[in-house]
């Protein structure tokens, strides 16, 4: 019988040290509190280490996918493939541009295949979003040529993909535009926020434009001796530029990414050296062409095997005081993607990851002691609920 930790397990722990801590009080007292220099040079760090030409910091992923899609002008009539084993938002924003998101299944390591896109693809389609499913980066080089070949651009959701690779090319130097997002569970974090890279010099204007009002290049440094009071609106644009105190956040998390990363690594490691006997569970799968940023561990039941469900199991590990969630609930059994007409039984794969995914504590700061912790709760639980 394992024994209940005194202390609760979150799946997730932001990583903030003292430097994030002085970075951010710097920028409060330098009177920047809105995009400013801090930003700017968060920018250029992050092109830098992704490889890309451009970084446009906003407020989310959210928004820079939305955007991306705005400055690829999807609008009504439009459609967008979005793999149904994601996150609300990479769907909502094609519907805040009145265009329909074309969901489709993934495939068993929950990225979507290059096949799936293709068969989605319509005249009406004007973009697809391709998601790095827990860090572990889609197959690029196939969607890359169904892409070119029908002349789409591919806007990727990187949200847990910042530092993954896919052939020794970093997510962010691939893609029409690259979205990361800087979410407080994300690899590396300012709160909330996201950043937008890609190598196009007209879409990164566009973007930069859009995510401040449509007003015209640097307009967010009018206030100062260099800026001019002047500015022209050249279209709607929408507010979701980053700010310095968040950029102050991001500068430091970006230098300690790679450790990060590194030791997200050894802990996957660690479940998977751990798990390794367990015959109820079947562990991620991973692709060794790929540098995966294991944002999420996520280990799937077998559910032939117990005799419960996966609420069950993920009970058992809050009575041992260990936090699990779920990623995703698939966007095609949310109400409003219900009422759009999508049906449970064209996911399949979906619809089988969806009942047995559970995603474990997964976070730099987590100790040997808390994964050894883990280990021994799920296999307590799987071997109580197994029925053979
Ligand atoms: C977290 C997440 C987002 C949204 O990121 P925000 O920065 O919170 O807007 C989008 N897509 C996926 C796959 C995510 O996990």
């Amino acid at each position: 019988m394992s024994a209940r930790r005194e202390t609760f397990l979150p799946v997730s722990v932001p990583a903030i040290g003292e430097e994030e801590i002085s970075e951010v009080v710097a920028a409060l007292r330098s009177g920047w509190l809105t995009t400013g220099p801090r930003v700017k040079r968060f920018e250029g760090e992050f092109a830098a280490y992704v490889g890309a030409r451009h970084a446009v910091a906003v407020a989310s992923a959210t928004a820079g996918l939305h955007l991306s899609l705005a400055a690829l002008d999807v609008g009504p009539e439009d459609e967008v493939i979005v793999p149904t084993m994601t996150f609300c938002s990479t769907a909502n924003v094609v519907l805040h541009l009145g265009a329909r998101p074309v969901l489709v299944d993934v495939g068993d390591d929950s990225n979507v295949s290059a096949d799936a896109v293709a068969a989605a693809i319509t005249r009406r389609t004007r973009a697809i979003i391709p998601v790095h499913y827990a860090g572990q980066p889609c197959e690029m080089d196939a969607l890359r040529a169904v892409a070119t070949q029908h002349g789409l651009p591919l806007v990727e959701d990187a949200a847990h993909a910042v530092g993954a690779e896919y052939h020794g090319c970093r997510i962010g130097s691939l893609g029409n535009t690259t979205v990361f997002s800087f979410y407080a569970t994300k690899n590396m974090t300012t709160g909330e926020g996201g950043m937008i890279t890609t190598d196009d010099d007209g879409l990164a204007d566009r973007l930069r434009r859009l995510s401040l009002h449509g007003m015209t290049r640097d307009a967010w440094n009018r206030y100062t001796s260099a800026g001019s009071w002047y500015y022209e609106v050249v279209e709607a644009g929408y507010k979701a530029n980053m700010t310095d105190p968040q950029a102050a956040l991001g500068i430091h998390q970006l230098a300690k990414l790679d450790g990060f990363i590194a030791r997200r690594r050894e802990i996957a490691e660690r479940y998977t050296a751990g798990f390794s006997g367990v015959r109820e569970l079947s562990l991620p799968p991973v692709h060794p062409d790929r540098r995966h940023a294991w944002y999420l561990y996520v280990v799937r039941l077998k559910l032939d095997e117990l005799g419960t469900d996966r609420a069950g199991i993920i009970d058992e590990l809050r009575r041992a005081n260990i936090g699990a969630s779920v990623h995703f609930i698939p966007v095609h059994r949310h109400p409003v993607y219900q009422m759009l007409g999508y049906k449970a039984v064209d996911f399949p794969w979906a619809e089988a990851l969806y009942a047995s995914i559970i995603s474990l504590p997964l976070f730099p700061l987590m100790s040997n002691t808390d994964v050894t912790d883990v280990v021994a709760a799920l296999t307590e639980a799987l071997r109580r609920w197994s029925i053979s």
